[in-house]
């Protein structure tokens, strides 16, 4: 009886502890990131996209501007997150500063255009790497691996696996790799928007009974709303490999940055990035996938 009562209590008390850094992760979202110091005058062979960059003293890197955890824009106009971090920590390795990085929103339907069109020069932006990706642009990485998976409303009983939405309203974005699966796989019908966040409205309102993207960015918004929202379940039916995008065949640049991407997984930063950020909320540290080098 004693021994049931003290586990009782130290579950009591692991619950609480857990809660309370969900809440204080709710507040401050999660911080500003680390400014990683650029390496001082890297040198790169001539006409390397890297001595391009490196000389120019700045870089362009895509991200996402409103999913917590991975990209998202603060009030100071900066985005914070995983994905962040790690264009910071490349543009470290290239001599340039955190604060000469040039950030521009990438949506999912336009990242492959935003590569080709020289708009960017990487992008970071919980970008899964696939086959048919691959026939437009390259991918370094991956530097993380989720899964797709389901939200609803916090009242919702009827849906716990993908098969559930099957004839159902599901709101997802255009472009991107959940969507597709949705509707193909699992017979949901698409309400289709340009970004996650404005996925939330419809399922508050109940236009949608689910939205349906990767696991990591439906936590970020189940953390900042726990009271509306929660995971349909915390089971995942796809992997979604995370690369970073860069010009079709720029092997040069690519071979670097996996090169950078494993010297991260060793030297501390990859897990320093992942503190700082998405794991705040996310209590499973993830180890660095092994390097795709295709
Ligand atoms: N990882 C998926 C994709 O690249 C979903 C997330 C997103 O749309 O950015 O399509």
């Amino acid at each position: 009886m004693k021994a049931f009562l003290t586990r009782r209590k130290s579950l009591l008390v692991a619950a609480s502890a857990a809660l309370a850094l969900t809440l204080s992760a709710c507040g401050g979202g999660t911080g500003t990131g680390t400014s990683p110091s650029p390496v001082e005058k890297p040198s790169f062979a001539a006409g390397s996209t890297m001595e391009k960059l490196t000389s120019a003293g700045k870089v362009t890197i895509g991200t996402k501007f409103d999913q917590p955890l991975f990209g998202q824009k603060g009030l100071d106009g900066k985005p914070v997150g995983f994905d962040v971090e790690i264009g910071k920590l490349i543009a470290a390795k290239l001599g340039i500063a955190a604060d000469k990085i040039e950030w521009v929103e990438t949506v999912s339907a336009n990242r492959e255009q935003f590569i080709k069109q020289g708009k960017v020069d990487l992008i970071v932006a919980t970008y899964t790497i696939n086959d048919k990706r691959k026939t437009e642009v390259d991918f370094a990485g991956p530097y993380y691996e989720a899964g797709q998976a389901l939200m609803v409303n916090k009242d919702n009983t009827t849906i716990t696996k993908p098969e559930d939405v099957k004839g159902k309203n599901v709101c997802s974005v255009t472009g991107s790799t959940p969507a597709g699966t949705i509707v193909e796989k699992y017979g949901a019908t698409l309400v289709p928007a340009t970004t996650y966040s404005a996925c939330l409205e419809p399922l508050r309102n109940k236009q949608v009974e689910a939205i349906t993207t990767d696991n990591v960015i439906l936590a970020g918004f189940v953390n900042k709303e726990p009271d509306a929202f929660k995971l349909a379940s915390d089971e995942t039916f796809t992997k979604e490999p995370y690369g970073i995008g860069l010009k079709k065949d720029d092997t040069e640049f690519r071979n670097w940055i996996n090169d950078q991407l494993e010297g991260f997984g060793k030297d501390g930063s990859y897990k320093k990035a992942w503190e700082a950020t998405a794991g705040a909320v996310i209590k499973t540290a993830p180890e660095l996938p092994a390097i795709d080098r295709y």
